[in-house]
């Protein structure tokens, strides 16, 4: 840990989200945007993003063994996505990544569709290989994701006041 760090206070919980190319290129971007912002997050970066082949399959890395990577891979890089960092509130400690995944769904659309409705892969996905939306699945792949596609990002400070600042005030 850097010095100093302890006396900043804690860092926010951030996830990186994904519009996959099947929902950008459906002109769903809009709509998941004010979705994400109903459901409370904070928008911390955004940015169109046209992977390259060599880049999905950099970021999937860890499904390399899998029978559909290629075809995960060549999904990935079929046209321009929008990433997103968000986190929630001021609240350090927010499950912000459950939160996102919960509120996407269950990868596969056709199932999302049966036992999650109201879910973002439910309502813009098709299958499970066209899914529409990405959510980190832990702490660590947020932050392997957010190096990938924002090297320079600052993760922000906590907003909870230390008691000093509070005490000021009376
Ligand atoms: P996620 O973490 O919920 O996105 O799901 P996984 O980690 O299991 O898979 C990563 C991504 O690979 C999914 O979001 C899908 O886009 C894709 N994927 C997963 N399973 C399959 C599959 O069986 N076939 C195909 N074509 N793609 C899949
Ligand atoms: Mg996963």
């Amino acid at each position: 840990e850097e010095a100093g760090e302890e006396d900043a206070g804690p860092q926010k919980e951030v996830t990186v989200a994904i519009i996959k190319p099947d929902a950008v290129q459906a002109g769903h971007v809009e709509d998941i945007i004010q979705r994400v912002k109903d459901a409370g997050f904070e928008i911390l970066a955004q940015e169109e993003r046209m992977l390259t082949e060599e880049e999905a399959r950099e970021f999937y890395s860890h499904k390399a063994d899998e029978e559909f990577f290629d075809e995960l891979v060549a999904f990935m890089a079929s046209g321009p996505s929008h990433v997103l960092v968000l986190s929630k509130g001021d609240d350090a400690g927010a499950e912000v990544i459950d939160e996102w995944r919960k509120i996407i769904g269950p990868f596969d659309s056709t199932v999302a569709k049966e036992e999650a409705p109201d879910s973002l892969r439910a309502q813009y996905g098709t299958d499970k290989s066209m899914n529409a939306l990405h959510g980190s699945d832990s702490h660590e792949m947020a932050t392997r994701e957010l190096a990938f596609f924002f090297p320079n990002f600052q993760i922000p400070k906590s907003e909870a006041k230390p008691a000093e600042k509070r005490l000021q005030r009376t």
